[in-house]
């Protein structure tokens, strides 16, 4: 038995007679880019998050560069942010001008840790005294909220606008003092992502900021469309990061089924944690599960530990199951980080994360005799 990583073909065969008419209706429009479908979109995904406004993107590292740009965020700022996630969020800050700071991640979650951020800023102005610290980026990784209330209040004790890089998290709760909250509605903003294999992913890229303040979505709206405002009069320099109709109709569809898929990823979590009971792999914590939230951790990706994984990760792959490792190297030691003068060794957390943690599959059309065969060929790989 063959078991992909991912199989966006199963999920279309429940939605195509759906989304096909919408498709066309869009090419019959020839609305392409914003308008209408666009609109109707960025509102839902405000509903759903529980914020005043979306504003769609062309994709998640847009989103994240445009949050980042409408801070004026350049050249002497600092942005403190975790190296154990997707390049784009660090790549985003120095594309800006300014530098990525990375602080190390808790070892259950994966997140920046709320007390390595705290030690950062204890030591700032020894370590770095030629940068001003603005911005707070924590990441939800793989679809679990990193712990906003300790960073929240670190943030505004020390004057950071926090960024939310929701990419991997839209829907994702986190137990906060203040109730429920979602991911991405903590910050001044929030980025996410709809490539393909995200929880919630369209037929090519896109993205989209959640914002509260209105006078902040308008100053996002005009940078994603060059700063124009009005129509050819450019008081601020954006870019082009406009999210397409025929996008936001397929994410339209598809997010009506989000809380869907959610339950189901969840409900194949659970069946792994018990295959995995009596071994000797290390299965995820959802530690807010107990708070009584209902998607404690969306499992965008479920993320097991194992021994001597390079040499188990083969063995599943020439056993015909899908795995993958996100991420093998931090950012702090990326090539073209070097500037930032990190070393081996500065982050030991992320990097003892790097070198043991594997992707399994846990997309909600998984079988239970897949997840099975899944479990036993990485349990036979570990025996061996
Ligand atoms: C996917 C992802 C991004 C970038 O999103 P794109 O839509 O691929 O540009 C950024 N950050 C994280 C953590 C991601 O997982």
């Amino acid at each position: 038995m063959n078991v992909p990583l991912l199989d966006l073909k199963a999920q279309y065969a429940e939605l195509r007679g759906e989304i096909e008419p919408i498709l066309k209706e869009v090419c019959e429009s020839q609305y392409f880019i914003l308008g209408p479908r666009v609109l109707e979109f960025e509102a839902q995904i405000a509903d759903y998050c529980g914020v005043g406004h979306g504003i769609g993107a062309s994709s998640g590292t847009d989103a994240i560069l445009v949050a980042l740009m409408a801070l004026e965020v350049g050249p002497g700022d600092a942005v403190i942010t975790t190296p154990y996630t997707f390049f784009a969020t660090a790549g985003c800050i120095a594309r800006t001008g300014a530098t990525p700071v990375f602080a190390d991640i808790d070892p259950q979650t994966y997140n920046l840790s709320p007390v390595a951020v705290a030690e950062l800023i204890e030591n700032w102005s020894e370590t770095y005294p030629n940068l001003t610290p603005k911005v707070l980026m924590p990441v939800h990784l793989y679809g679990q909220m990193a712990d906003m209330d300790p960073l929240c209040a670190l943030a505004e004790q020390h004057g950071l606008a926090v960024i939310e890089d929701a990419c991997q998290a839209i829907g994702a709760e986190y137990p906060s003092a203040a109730g429920t909250r979602k991911a991405g509605a903590m910050g001044r903003a929030g980025a996410f992502s709809f490539f393909p294999s995200k929880n919630l992913g369209g037929f090519g890229d896109g993205g989209m900021v959640v914002v509260n303040d209105d006078a902040f979505a308008d100053r996002l709206r005009y940078l994603r469309n060059h700063g124009a405002n009005p129509k050819y009069y450019h008081g601020m320099i954006g870019g082009n990061f406009r999210l397409d109709a025929l996008q936001a109709a397929v994410l339209s569809v598809k997010l009506q089924r989000l809380e869907q898929w959610h339950a189901g990823r969840r409900e194949n979590a659970a069946r792994y944690d018990r295959l995995f009971a009596d071994s000797a792999v290390v299965t995820p914590e959802a530690v807010y599960a107990d708070s009584g939230v209902l998607n404690a951790h969306i499992y965008n990706q479920y993320i097991v530990r194992v021994p001597d994984r390079d040499r188990v990760r083969i063995a599943m792959n020439e056993a015909g199951v899908g795995c993958e490792v996100y991420y093998p190297v931090p950012l702090h030691v990326q090539e073209c980080f070097a500037y930032l003068g990190y070393r081996e060794g500065d982050f030991p957390v992320s990097e003892k994360a790097a070198r043991e943690t594997l992707a399994l599959p846990i997309y909600p059309e998984l079988t239970d005799e897949m997840q099975e065969h899944v479990a036993k060929t990485l349990v036979d790989a570990l025996g061996k």
